[in-house]
This record gives C-alpha cells, sequence and structure tokens, in this order.
C-alpha cells in the first residue's frame, strides 16, 4: 500500500477543502510502503501483523460511483472488479459489497486484524491496493499510528462517519437516476427506506454464504440494466464526477452538513487549557519494566508508547493544573508544555481541572471506566466456597464474603452504567455501607460518574 502526502482521493480531498478548509495530510508514522505494524513490537504489548495482509484483512464495501471510476482507471483492479461483477459477487446497483461468509468472520474475529490471510481484501496484491485511488472511506481515512494520538484519532473518526454517510446516501442517489423499475424498490429497499445490504442478506432473493446473488435476484434488481453493470457504474462515475461540496450536500442531505460542521470544529487540534491525569497505572494496559513503563493510550490501542517511571511516578501524585506557555506543573518538576502535550495526546493526561473528591449519593450515574481492560472470573474453594475476581486495568478485585459475590457479579454485568442506588441492592446491606464500597470504586478509579 502506497503513500500519498494526501491521505484523501483528489475528489474527496477537493470537497473536504470545500467543507471543512483543510486538506487532511497522511500520516508519517505509517509507512506503509515498509509497513510499521509489521515489525515485531519493541515492547511487550501488540504483535506484528503479517507482512502479506498487513491491515487490509478488511474487504470494504465499494460503492457505485467508485465502481465506475477504479473501471475506467483501468489496470488489475479494474480486471478484479469485473471478475467480482462477472461472477455477481457481493453485487447490488450500490455498488460492491462483502459477502456474508465474510462478514460473520469479522464479527467474530476481533484478534484477527492484520493477522487472517482468510480475511485478505479481494483487492490488495502483494502489498499493494489496487484500488488505491478508488478505496472506499474507511481505508482512505484508515492509519495504524496516528501523530495526534487520541485527539487526532477523533478527527479520522469524525472523517470516517462523514465520507462514509456521503457514499452511502450518494450511492442510493445515483442508483436512483437509473433505476425506476418497481423490482428494485421492492428487493433493494426496506419498507423504512433504507437500502438492503448483500452482506446481511437483507435482500428479498436468495445470497449465497460466499456473496453469489442468485440469477432471480439479479434480474429484479437490475431490470434493463442486466448485462450492463459495467456501463451502469460508468454511468454512476459520471453524476459524481465534478460535483461541487454544496451539490454533494444537495444530494446526501443535512445530516453531512451537521458531520461536517462538527470536523470544522475539531481541526486544527488546539491543545487544552487544563489537565489532569487520566489515573495512569488504571486507566491505560500496561506493563512494567525497570526503569519504563509502555502503555498503549486506550485499550486495544496499536501504538505503544514508553514513560519512564520518574515521570509515571509524578502523573501518579499529580492532581491537575493549568497548561502555561512555561508547562505543566507536576509535583516534583515543571513538565516542558510540549512533553505535557505529547502525553495528553498519548492519553496520559486528560482535559479538566482537579477532580474533586465527593461522596457518592445515590442519584449518581455510574460506570466502569469504560477504557479499562475488564475481566471477571468466578473460583471455588475445595470447599466449593466461591469467589469473584474482576480484574481491572492493573487493579485486582476480590468478592469471597458470601453476600458480595453478587455485587461483584451485577458490577460486572452492569459495567456500562447504572444508578448508584441499584448497588444497596445488590450488595444486600445498608445505602450507607454500600456507598462505601462505590466510593473506594471510585476512588481506585475503577468507577467514574457518567
Ligand atoms: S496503515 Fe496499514 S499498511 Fe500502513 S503502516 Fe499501518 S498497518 Fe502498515
Ligand atoms: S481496498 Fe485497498 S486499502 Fe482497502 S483493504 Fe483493500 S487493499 Fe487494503
Amino acid at each position: 500500500v502506497s503513500h500519498p502526502s494526501s491521505a484523501l482521493n483528489s475528489t474527496y480531498t477537493r470537497w473536504m477543502e470545500q467543507a471543512v478548509g483543510r486538506r487532511f495530510g497522511s500520516e508519517p508514522k505509517a509507512t506503509c510502503g515498509d509497513c510499521a505494524m509489521c515489525k515485531p513490537p519493541a515492547t511487550g504489548l501488540g504483535r506484528a501483523f503479517l507482512p502479506s495482509v498487513k491491515c487490509c484483512t478488511y474487504w470494504p464495501d465499494v460503492p457505485n460511483f467508485a465502481v465506475g471510476r477504479a473501471l475506467l482507471a483501468g489496470g488489475e483492479g479494474a480486471s478484479r472488479l469485473r471478475e467480482q461483477i462477472g461472477r455477481r459477487i457481493g453485487l447490488s446497483p450500490f455498488g460492491l459489497q462483502s459477502s456474508p461468509r465474510y462478514h460473520r468472520r469479522y464479527e467474530s474475529s476481533p484478534g484477527k486484524f492484520g493477522a487472517d490471510l482468510e480475511m485478505r481484501c479481494p483487492y490488495y496484491d502483494s502489498g499493494d491496493c489496487t484500488i488505491w485511488e478508488n478505496r472506499n472511506a474507511v481505508c482512505q481515512t484508515f492509519f495504524c499510528l496516528m501523530e495526534d494520538g487520541i485527539p487526532g484519532a477523533e478527527v479520522w473518526k469524525q472523517l470516517t462517519l462523514l465520507l462514509a454517510l456521503v457514499e452511502e446516501k450518494l450511492s442510493v442517489d445515483c442508483a436512483n437516476r437509473h433505476l425506476h423499475h418497481q423490482g428494485f424498490y421492492q428487493a433493494a429497499f426496506q419498507s423504512n427506506g433504507t437500502r438492503n445490504r448483500v452482506t446481511t442478506r437483507t435482500f428479498g432473493g436468495w445470497i449465497e454464504d460466499d456473496g453469489t446473488i442468485s440469477a432471480e435476484l439479479h434480474a429484479e434488481l437490475w431490470g434493463d440494466w442486466a448485462g450492463r453493470e459495467l456501463s451502469f457504474f460508468e454511468a454512476c462515475a459520471a453524476d459524481v464526477e465534478g460535483l461541487s461540496w454544496s451539490e454533494v450536500l444537495m444530494r446526501v442531505g443535512p445530516e453531512a452538513e451537521a458531520l461536517s460542521r462538527r470536523l470544522r470544529l475539531m481541526s486544527p487540534i488546539a491543545p487544552p487549557r487544563h489537565l489532569r491525569p487520566a489515573r495512569p497505572g488504571l486507566a491505560l494496559e500496561y506493563e512494567e519494566g525497570n526503569e519504563s513503563v509502555a502503555y498503549t493510550p486506550v485499550q486495544g490501542a496499536l501504538d505503544v508508547h514508553v514513560a519512564s517511571i520518574d515521570l509515571w511516578s509524578a502523573l501518579l501524585a499529580f492532581e491537575g493544573g493549568p497548561l502555561t506557555e512555561e508547562g505543566l506543573k507536576l509535583p516534583d518538576r515543571m513538565l516542558p508544555a510540549e512533553d505535557a502535550i505529547r502525553l495528553w495526546k498519548n492519553g496520559l493526561l486528560v482535559e479538566g481541572g482537579p477532580v474533586v473528591a465527593r461522596a457518592v449519593e445515590p442519584e449518581d450515574r455510574l460506570r466502569v471506566v469504560p477504557r479499562l481492560p475488564i475481566q471477571e472470573r468466578v473460583l471455588f474453594s475445595e470447599t466449593g466456597a466461591a469467589t469473584v475476581e474482576i480484574s481491572a486495568g492493573s487493579t485486582e478485585l476480590s468478592f469471597d464474603e458470601p453476600e458480595l459475590l453478587r455485587f461483584g457479579r451485577t458490577l460486572y454485568a452492569r459495567r456500562q452504567g447504572f444508578v448508584a442506588a441499584e448497588a444497596k441492592e445488590w450488595s444486600g446491606r445498608s445505602w450507607e455501607q454500600a456507598a462505601e464500597l462505590l466510593d473506594g470504586l471510585l476512588a481506585l478509579g475503577l468507577l467514574e460518574r457518567l
């Protein structure tokens, strides 16, 4: 996969210049030609990707207008698309989609990213993307490593949402411009107007597990265009060619305008004025070495950073404070502003003033800090007595008193959110005792208020 100076293709670059007023350059740390993720990880965290697949364990949807453009561009990408179209795999007037079989595997294999050859993209060829200029929004905005860390990832995420929405809506708009027979409307849309998908077999006719569309469904969908699918896709490419962003908005609706407004507000990325620690050692997955701590900004992130034990300890003792031109005043040192900003980008510092501790109230809404990798186990002793163990980040909790087993299990089950008063019932104790337990978990950094 090559590495151009702009992350987006020429059309999306032009639209984003008009919509957001800026160009999104690609990420220099993601050295695709010499894949950054294919090298063994420098720390104990993470794993190397297979060079024969890199991050392309992904079968992307390609919207109809992009299929048309790739066909017109010719070359290996066009041959692969022509073959897929000829076999009716994932083929509908909205473009080309992944198969139900691939979709199931993707959903059930979160750990296979960069590692499963069976999930390799059909457009991947010996390290290169054969449809590079016309790859979809997800492919254009994916980077394993990001210069601006967490805030940078937020910008890319917004951009993905915006461009994926544009692809979805424009592909429906293009199909509607050329297909007017009843069969198309009946097979291609649900009663609420959403488009059907090959991937999840929501079309009314038969779709094989490998994505092959039955001859009957194909005929129904394509009407007069059956047998002329290549020309159809090229016509869709012509529909989109030369559109300005305001013309795109007229076709895709106000949601895209709202997303692009949000993207304008997010970029350029501005460092916050107040920073406080993100509870290091709890909020991050880490392994202690002799002199340093390796950590990832969020659970599952691909980039790994290293902080010295000194700095780690200083952050543990830090309660938060203003970021000035001189930097950030930690208990034992003045951290230069650029270092503080780097730690904010890497997730060790977050925006906000010092956390003021206050006792939990019955109506407080709480949850387990979502960035913690959390696991629950129930163990039994020889006498049959049960213990519930919860590990979250570097914290291990053990509930072995019989009346607290339910508390531990329910806390795990309700980790995404609960009202504090509910914990009284789980703990089988008075509200004051339950509140004491919750206060302890808040102080440990395992729980946070919503
Ligand atoms: S974006 Fe993909 S190909 Fe590029 S360096 Fe990262 S893992 Fe490798
Ligand atoms: S379309 Fe290209 S960039 Fe996207 S997954 Fe396939 S080979 Fe990789």
